[in-house]
């Protein structure tokens, strides 16, 4: 078993990328320029420290689970026809069994992120 790996951005809309404070009695959403990204940023409300993983609104998660999910299937499917392929080749030669391959080449839709108007 390999692993794959892919990056996913989180859509920054004119630089900005929204945030939603971890805090849970203050919970207020608010932008931070793309260049003051750090891995450690501080709620501009309550001050509240958090990971800009744990950031992330519920439309992020969303968009970055969705585009996660089309990126997977792109690859899966490219194992796939790699797969029948290998499959068709080697049964060429067999006069019992016959096998037809046609590539899906599946390619990662594009997922639009939906924009936050707060
Ligand atoms: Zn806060």
């Amino acid at each position: 078993m390999s692993t794959v790996t892919f990056q996913i951005s989180i859509p920054a809309p004119g630089g900005f990328i929204g945030n939603t404070c971890v805090n849970i009695n203050c919970k207020k959403y608010f932008k931070v320029s793309v260049s003051d990204i750090k891995d450690e940023m501080f709620c501009p409300y309550c001050g509240t420290s958090a990971s800009k993983m744990d950031l992330r609104t519920n439309e992020q998660s969303k968009f970055i689970q969705e585009a996660a999910m089309e990126k997977a299937k792109e690859i899966a499917y490219k194992e796939i026809d790699k797969m029948f392929s290998n499959f068709a080749r080697s049964s060429r030669s067999s006069k019992y069994i016959t096998v037809k391959h046609t590539p899906l080449n599946y390619r990662a839709k594009n997922i639009r992120p939906s924009i936050a108007t707060h």
